[in-house]
């Protein structure tokens, strides 16, 4: 975790600590620095997580001296709202947001059978460079920290409080590759799981992976029990590198090894994503490589019919490819979901997302 010194050098432009950046004990250590004991912290926590306050004016219940430190030292900075659109269908509306560099994010929000799920961005851009993928189109800028992660979720759930709903899930499956921002990504998960506050249960909180093993490893290690995703895609490494270059650097074989160590360290199942696109990773073969490769695990496999991005020249495996493909993973014993094409219209699909302005 993060010192406090090291996030004032993180802040350095403003040598200001971002007050949502910091977990429960990283705001404990900051405030027992001013000689404040728990008490204090589990009140400001109240303030930031539960009644949501804008303002350190708002916190009216605070010590007048420790809001005088907090207005001179920290600070509360969210995300603003730079662009906003919905879906013909009305199911999802994709936010642009803007840092306070003036870098953009997308974020989006999503209605499945009236319950609200974010896609919450880890990176501005990633560096992954998926050939399909719009994020992996525009190349990596940087980042996130773990209170801009946790922006986009304030924000949805405001968004959503404001209209009478409440969040049900998290995503982290915007822009970027959250296990290449392990740290910022986890201080956040443990921000919104922290039960005093936003209190969202870990296992509304899915994390996809483009298969980072070390990621994933340290993921098993550490007691964290949200939903894991791997973005699989091919079963053969060739395959694999030509859509997903960091298959080079880390094998399926290597891969495959940590998802095991994963699932009987955590006694969890993993969803493995596929990506179909039409005559690339849509064939019988293919569909009987996977069934090979995940035979005996504890996996669910994710089909996702490729969505379209301006730099790929790919099409989506049609719909009786995709149920024969659904057929012969069965026959390893792999249950299997077609995900639903959501906001395409938008460009807010898996994989569409990079800081545009217009749909
Ligand atoms: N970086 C993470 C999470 C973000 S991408 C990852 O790669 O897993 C979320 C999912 O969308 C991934 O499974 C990714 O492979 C998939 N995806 C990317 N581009 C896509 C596209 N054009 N159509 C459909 N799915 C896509
Ligand atoms: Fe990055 Fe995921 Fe897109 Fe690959 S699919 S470029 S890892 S965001």
């Amino acid at each position: 975790m993060a010192t406090i010194q090291s996030m004032k050098k993180m802040t350095s432009e403003t040598a200001v600590i971002n007050l949502y950046d910091l977990a429960w004990d990283q705001l404990a250590q900051l405030l027992g620095n001013w000689g404040y004991s728990h008490y204090h912290v589990d009140k400001l926590w109240h303030y930031l997580y539960r009644k949501h306050a804008t303002t350190f004016d708002d916190m009216t219940d605070l010590r007048p001296d420790l809001r005088h430190l907090l207005t001179n030292h920290t600070q509360l900075t969210m995300p603003e709202v730079a662009w906003q659109i919905d879906s013909t269908d009305g199911l999802t509306r994709k936010f642009l947001l803007r840092l306070h560099d003036g870098e953009t994010i997308e974020t989006v929000l999503m209605w499945f059978k009236g319950r609200a799920t974010v896609c919450v961005s880890t990176q501005v851009g990633c560096a992954m460079g998926c050939v399909f993928c719009a994020t992996g189109q525009m190349g990596f800028i940087r980042h996130l920290t773990p209170g801009e992660i946790v922006g986009q979720v304030l924000f949805a759930i405001r968004t959503l409080t404001a209209q009478g709903e409440s969040l049900r899930n998290i995503v982290l499956m915007g822009m970027g590759e959250p296990l290449h921002n392990y740290e910022a990504t986890m201080t956040a998960v443990d921000i919104i799981t922290n039960h005093k506050g936003l209190a969202i249960a870990p296992r509304h909180i899915t994390l996809s992976t483009v298969g980072v093993v070390p990621g994933i490893r340290r993921l098993a290690d550490e007691k964290r029990p949200i939903h894991l995703a791997v973005s699989l895609h091919a079963a053969t490494d060739e395959e694999r590198a030509a859509l997903v270059p960091p298959a080079r650097r880390w094998p399926l074989a290597e891969l495959m090894d940590a998802c095991r160590y994963y699932i009987t360290r955590r006694q969890r199942r993993i969803f493995f994503e596929w990506t179909l696109i039409e005559g690339k990773n849509d064939t019988p073969e293919q569909a009987h490589a996977l069934g090979q490769l995940l035979q005996g695990m504890d996996a669910h496999v994710n089909l996702i019919p490729l969505n379209p991005t301006v730099g790929y020249n790919g099409r989506p495996a049609n719909q009786q490819t995709i149920q024969q493909f659904q057929t012969i993973l069965a026959e390893y014993g792999l249950p299997s979901t077609v995900r639903q094409r959501r906001g395409i219209d938008i460009h807010a699909g898996c994989g569409q997302l990079r800081a545009h302005t217009t749909p």
